[in-house]
């Protein structure tokens, strides 16, 4: 198997696992300093992408220490068990407010499923890790050696437990979903803002946070490097966010909000894009209008935010 891989940098490369069946969606990042690190494992279908992507880059199983995590849901975290079986020495790095899901993921499956409707059959499935593999991860200050940290960037909105790392050496900042996905490869931008636990008021916040590091380089994990600089890259999305969260709470008052309508509007693209590619789209979108109505029902007061 070969997997398309991208050297970002002389100590970061980037692979493309083919997270839910489409090219430029899903990136695992390796970080080489002394000690190797992963950052995201797409799900348990990737596991095997990121395997033949270390190989291609001459790097032994043996040798990956530390797998990161910035959230819990299944499209990072879900291939963290299957590569804990395959990288003996890897200790897994996940929030503590959502680390026992990785050790026991039977409801957090559930709930992915519920959530991501549509796209649940490219998701794949969970094997359980070990508890003593798992380290919290919210103050991480992980020294890799020749001069590389990777710092944790508590990040939440997207996600309660959402943790951005920086890498201060290069100027790197890896976002996770913390600004949205920007599919680079095909000019695709959106937002993301899935239920049951997006928070407006973090998500805002999170966005004020990463505007005040000097990046350099911009590494959301769908998909790759921002092709605008990064400050700019970060306002746009912060303004295609507010676009959509305002479009959610103007048509709030309807009985049935119309999702289809709001996605449309909110589409980066009217060209025609491949079947996987549409199923991402549309999945991502809905999955946001319904995570931003459940997000209003439960915090009326919110729609004062913006
Ligand atoms: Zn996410």
């Amino acid at each position: 198997m070969q997997v398309p891989l991208t050297q970002l940098s002389d100590h970061i490369a980037m692979i493309d696992n083919g997270l839910l069946t489409t090219d430029g969606f899903g990136a695992t990042y390796v970080i080489q300093g002394d000690q190797v690190a992963l950052i995201e494992t797409g799900t348990s279908l990737t596991a095997e992408a990121t395997l033949a992507g270390l190989q291609q880059l001459g790097i032994d199983p043996e040798a990956v220490e530390h797998i990161l995590l910035t959230h819990v849901h299944m499209d990072h975290s879900g291939g963290a068990g299957m590569l804990t079986q395959h990288l003996p020495n890897a200790k897994v790095y996940l929030h503590s407010m959502t680390a026992e899901h990785l050790v026991e993921p039977s409801r957090l499956m559930r709930s992915v499923e519920r959530a991501v409707g549509q796209m649940w059959h490219v998701y794949g499935t969970m094997q359980p890790i070990a508890a003593e593999r798992m380290v919290a991860a919210e103050n991480l200050n992980l020294n890799l050696g020749k001069g590389i940290s990777l710092q944790a960037v508590p990040t939440p909105g997207h996600s309660p437990d959402h943790l951005a790392f920086w890498e201060a050496h290069s100027g790197t900042m890896w976002a996770g979903d913390s600004i949205g996905i920007l599919m680079s490869t095909y000019d695709l931008n959106m937002p993301v803002t899935p239920p049951p636990a997006f928070n407006l008021a973090d998500q805002l916040q999170a966005f004020r946070t990463l505007a005040r590091y000097p990046i350099r380089q911009l590494l959301p994990s769908h998909f790759g490097p921002t092709v605008a600089v990064p400050a700019l890259a970060i306002e746009e999305m912060h303004e295609r966010l507010v676009k959509i969260v305002r479009d959610v709470r103007d048509h709030l008052h309807l009985a049935e909000l119309p999702v289809e309508a709001i996605v449309e509007r909110a589409l980066p693209t009217n060209e025609p894009v491949s079947p996987a590619l549409n199923l991402v789209l549309w999945g991502n979108l809905s999955m946001s209008v319904r995570g931003l109505k459940l997000f209003f029902e439960r915090n009326p007061q919110a729609v004062e935010l913006i």
